[in-house]
């Protein structure tokens, strides 16, 4: 058996398509929805994430703002950079980049973003509101991570998700949106012990370490929907993930792809996220799209 692929790029774009005709609809009513990215420093990783949102914003027809402050900006101008965006009228959507410098506290900076702007799904009352299955802004790689594994069309209810990583990013939350979806969840992490006696039980193996080609075939049930979250350099220097693909893909049932399967989702669930902030915030519906 060799896995199916999961196609995060086609599936992006399919997504990208049906928010076009919401943001284009939007307009229609009046409002173009706005996204301020703030660039602290000169992360060249951060700088390429923030360069592709931006475009990304801008091929749907959505106004977007790059801020960019030096490595250097106290902790004080940057909350008055965040609460200015807050009452920008102009901005719907608000994401500061991380990693922050060491001297800026990121657990402030989130918690200054307004809750009805924070298209990261980041501020604590967003992740509150997804605990207790309300409406919200999701965070946006796990939010991708529905939508690949619903893309597959296989039901989700029921099933023993086990996710390797606990970060507040991306494990956490992750296992947080299956539960929500009647899934039976596991979370392993660094400390778990016999990893591999749990992975082989998961019906979808969702992987989040940051190690590279980590989880290879003798973790994985056979048939498995393995979603790799990771974004590693292999030992050529070439982007790969943590799992190692070619040898895992004949054991899978369907399987996402480094690069094209979870990195183009992120961006797509923060378009998403942009859309739904400038309707709630304007109170517009009816936008032919589900948010
Ligand atoms: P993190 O470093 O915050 O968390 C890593 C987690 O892995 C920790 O909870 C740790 O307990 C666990 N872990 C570490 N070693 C382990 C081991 N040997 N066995 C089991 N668990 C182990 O990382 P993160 O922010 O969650 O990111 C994880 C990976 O996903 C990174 O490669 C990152 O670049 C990538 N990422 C990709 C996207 C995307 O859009 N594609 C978004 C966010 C993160």
């Amino acid at each position: 058996m060799v896995a199916a692929l999961i196609n995060g790029k086609e599936i992006s774009l399919s997504i990208r398509e049906e928010l076009k005709l919401g943001v284009t609809e939007l307009k229609n009513q009046g409002v173009i929805p706005g996204l301020a990215v703030v660039l602290v420093g000169n992360n060249s990783a951060s700088r390429t994430y923030v360069n592709s949102k931006h475009k990304a914003c801008n091929e749907l027809g959505m106004y977007s703002e790059v801020i960019e402050l030096a490595e250097a900006v106290s902790e004080d101008e940057l909350l008055s950079v965040v609460r200015k965006l807050n009452n920008d009228d102009k901005i719907h959507g608000i994401l500061v980049q991380l990693p922050l410098p060491a001297h800026i506290s990121e657990k402030k900076v989130i918690e200054t973003i307004s809750p009805l702007k924070d298209v990261d799904g980041f501020h604590p009352i967003n992740i509150g509101r997804m605990m207790t299955n309300q409406d919200s802004l999701l965070p946006c790689t796990p939010f991708g991570i529905l939508k690949l594994i619903e893309a597959t069309n296989i039901p989700i209810s029921g099933k023993h998700v086990v996710v390797i990583g606990r970060s507040n990013i991306v494990g956490k939350p992750v296992g947080q949106l299956f539960l929500n979806e009647n899934a039976t969840v596991t979370y392993t992490h660094s400390r778990t012990t016999d990893l591999k006696r749990i992975t082989k039980q998961a019906d979808i193996l969702i992987v989040a370490i940051g190690v590279a080609k980590l989880i290879t075939s003798d973790y994985i049930k056979e048939g498995a929907i393995v979603i790799d979250v990771g974004m590693n350099r292999d030992e050529n220097g070439k982007l790969c993930g943590d799992v190692d693909f070619e040898n895992v893909k004949s054991v899978a049932g369907h399987i996402t792809p480094v690069p094209g399967g979870v990195g183009p989702m992120t961006i797509t669930m923060l378009l998403h996220n942009t859309l739904k902030a400038a309707s709630q915030i304007e109170n517009k519906s009816n936008l032919g799209v589900k948010l």
